[in-house]
C-alpha cells in the first residue's frame, strides 16, 4: 500500500532495526519500546489486521506465530514468559493499519499491554 509505513519498511524506503526476515515476514524493533524486548512481526504483504485474514492466509498466520515463538527463544525471553499481541481496529488500539504482532518481554507485564 502506497502510504503504509510498514509497507515502506518492507520496501526499505524507511529504515528499521531488523531482527529477522524471510520471504513472507519481517521482524524489527519497535521504535517506542514498551519493554526491554519489543519486536514487531509483520507479513510482507499488506493486510490491515487479522480481521482481513481469509482461508488463504492460514499458513501465513501459522508461520507468523511460529516465527514469534522462535524470536522469543532467540531473544532469551521465552523461559520467563512473554506477550504476543495484535491490536485490531480503532477500539482495539491499532495505530498502524498493517497487521503486526507485538512481541514483548524482558520484564513483568501486567494490565492491557503491560
Ligand atoms: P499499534 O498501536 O498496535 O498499531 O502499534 C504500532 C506500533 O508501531 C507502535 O508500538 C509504534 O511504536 C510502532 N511504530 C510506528 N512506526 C514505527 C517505525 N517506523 N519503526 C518501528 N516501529 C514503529
Ligand atoms: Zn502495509
Amino acid at each position: 500500500m502506497e502510504d503504509c509505513v510498514f509497507c515502506k519498511i518492507v520496501k526499505g524506503e524507511i529504515p528499521s532495526d531488523k531482527v529477522y526476515e524471510d520471504k513472507e515476514v519481517l521482524v524489527f524493533r519497535d521504535i517506542n519500546p514498551q519493554a526491554p524486548v519489543h519486536f514487531l512481526l509483520i507479513p510482507k504483504k499488506h493486510m490491515n489486521s487479522v480481521a482481513d485474514m481469509t482461508e488463504d492466509d492460514l499458513s501465513l498466520m501459522g508461520h507468523m506465530i511460529n516465527t514469534a515463538n522462535r524470536m522469543a527463544v532467540a531473544a532469551g525471553i521465552a523461559g520467563k514468559g512473554f506477550r504476543l499481541v495484535t491490536n485490531v481496529g480503532t477500539e482495539g488500539g491499532q495505530g498502524v493499519l498493517h497487521l503486526h504482532w507485538h512481541i514483548l518481554g524482558g520484564r513483568q507485564l501486567s494490565g492491557e499491554l503491560g
